[in-house]
């Protein structure tokens, strides 16, 4: 009998080493839906422990095996995926919250944590964690942090970074870092926790985070409209902004995601044909004030031909009118598992001239292309379906094309190619579009200096 290269492992992980059978395969995706962005993953390991996490790092790095670490698989990027083959590092059974500080505002907690699950457990505190993306969910604390994701909110809170006050990170060398901590300020040394925020698990795995918290406001007030001359979002998007207060979401979704829509469920059977989806929320402590603010927004929308269709008063109304944007991508991914959601972000002031550009495009190239996403922060999920007709092997062999045409639009605009769904192995190959040679070889030097093997996600990123 040949002995398998993981039997060492058995002896710490036992049935939490995998190395074969049905389960394994679902680590060979993530929650792109194309099935050409897949790996295979050679063993997954499920840790419970920092220290576990070091040992597995000991053991891959004396072997030179790739490990990649996996929080919720949600990720667009191809980033958790096993492209070099190795350990998938499935961080899910690391999902303890260790302490609420209601005193600091912080939240310690592992990385294999619940997204959704954490918000759960902060409400009756009455705090949240405002970084969240709209993947909530699914996606693990840990994943949002090597991601650096930012959700419908991002446009009045910021993205996860900018609550991230410490982190434990073990490196390829198996060394654990304690970076941060409970502070809000820290100057000392050089921004290490930026550095990992945001790495894609190529510089480590993060088995800790220590994560700044806020009071939960009390009051959201929504307004959904529709926009049947989309050319008006060029300046409706610089008005909004404008306003006096600040909406905790501007968001968008383009006529052909609504013609979807509304064929695709009777309950959606409403949307006023022709016309782009528009919403603009409002939170706060004061829910009259909240009202109002968005009664003010509402206002500014009509004057810019957007007819209001519904505004929320309960939480559940509230619900409703977020489903309809949040059904977008699912729909999409159920029109056809043959597309590219793409990740696009500009100035906002260049949202409407990329919607146009991507029309050109489609125009042009015989291509349906959807747009839809977070338009007040100037990302848009650029969304290219494969024409009915054509063949799924060609379509692959067009892509690239379509991608760098899309790219270069962007980067025309002062944009680049993502915004919250990262390079993972899907956007590596086009990073010369966006970035030159000497920032490149920057993070070829950082990639050189923490992982000189290159085991640590490789074909990630960098
Ligand atoms: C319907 C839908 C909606 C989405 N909406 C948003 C949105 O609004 N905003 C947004 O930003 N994204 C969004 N996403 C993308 C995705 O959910 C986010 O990128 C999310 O943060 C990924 O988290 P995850 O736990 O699923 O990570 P995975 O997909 O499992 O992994 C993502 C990356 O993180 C790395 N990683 C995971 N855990 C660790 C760890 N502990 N240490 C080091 N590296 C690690 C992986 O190696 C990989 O490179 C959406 C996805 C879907 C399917």
């Amino acid at each position: 009998m040949t002995t398998l290269p993981f039997d060492p492992l058995r002896a710490t992980f036992g049935d939490r080493l995998l190395t074969a059978g049905a389960e394994i395969s679902r680590f060979g995706r993530d929650a792109i839906s194309e099935e050409g962005y897949g790996g295979t993953p050679d063993a997954v390991v499920y840790p419970e422990s920092t220290d576990e996490v070091v040992e597995l790092v000991n053991f891959a790095r004396e072997r030179v095996i790739p490990l990649v670490p996996r929080g919720g698989g949600s990720g667009l990027s191809g980033g958790a995926v096993p492209v070099a083959g190795g350990i998938v590092v499935a961080m899910e059974r690391m999902n303890r919250v260790i302490e609420i500080d209601t005193a600091n505002l912080v939240a310690v907690l592992e990385p294999g944590v619940v997204t959704k699950a954490l918000d759960s457990m902060l409400e009756p505190h009455g705090l949240f964690f405002a970084g969240y993306p709209m993947s909530e969910e699914i996606c693990q604390i840990g994943g949002n942090v090597a991601e650096n994701a930012g959700g419908g909110r991002a446009v009045k809170y910021g993205v996860t970074g900018d609550y991230v006050l410490g982190l434990e990170v073990v490196t390829a060398a198996g060394t654990v870092l304690r970076l941060g901590g409970r502070r809000v300020k820290d100057v000392t040394g050089y921004d290490l926790i930026g550095l990992f925020v945001g790495s894609e698990g190529t510089l480590g795995i993060v088995t800790q985070v220590t994560l700044r918290l806020l009071p939960r406001p009390a009051a959201r007030a929504v307004a959904l409209g529709f926009l049947t001359d989309e050319s008006r979002l060029a300046e409706v998007t610089p008005a909004l902004l404008a306003l006096p207060a600040r909406p905790s979401a501007v968001e968008f979704a383009d006529a052909a995601c609504m013609r979807l829509l509304s064929s695709l469920s009777a309950q959606w059977r409403w949307i006023p044909s022709g016309a782009a989806m528009l919403l603009v929320e409002f939170d706060g402590s004061d829910a009259n004030r909240v009202a109002s603010e968005r009664d003010e927004a509402a206002a500014l929308l009509k004057s810019h031909g957007v007819v209001e269709v519904s505004r929320s008063g309960t939480e559940a109304d509230y619900e409703k009118l977020w489903l309809l944007r949040k059904q977008v991508p699912w729909a999409l991914m159920k029109k056809s598992p043959h597309q590219t959601m793409e990740d696009i972000t500009v100035p906002v002031a260049g949202t409407w001239p990329l919607i146009a550009g991507t029309r050109e495009t489609s125009r042009r190239r015989g291509v349906e292309i959807a747009n839809f996403g977070h338009l007040g922060d100037g990302n848009i999920h650029v969304t290219p379906l494969k024409p009915d007709g054509l063949d799924v092997g060609r379509w692959h062999e067009e892509l690239p094309d379509l991608q760098t045409e899309l790219y270069r639009l962007a980067a025309s605009l002062g944009g680049t190619i993502s915004g919250e769904h990262g390079i993972g192995h899907k956007r590596r190959a086009f990073l010369p579009l966006v970035l030159g040679e000497a920032e490149l070889e920057t993070m070829r030097a950082v990639k050189q200096a923490l992982d000189p093997l290159g085991i640590m996600n490789p074909g990630k990123a960098v």
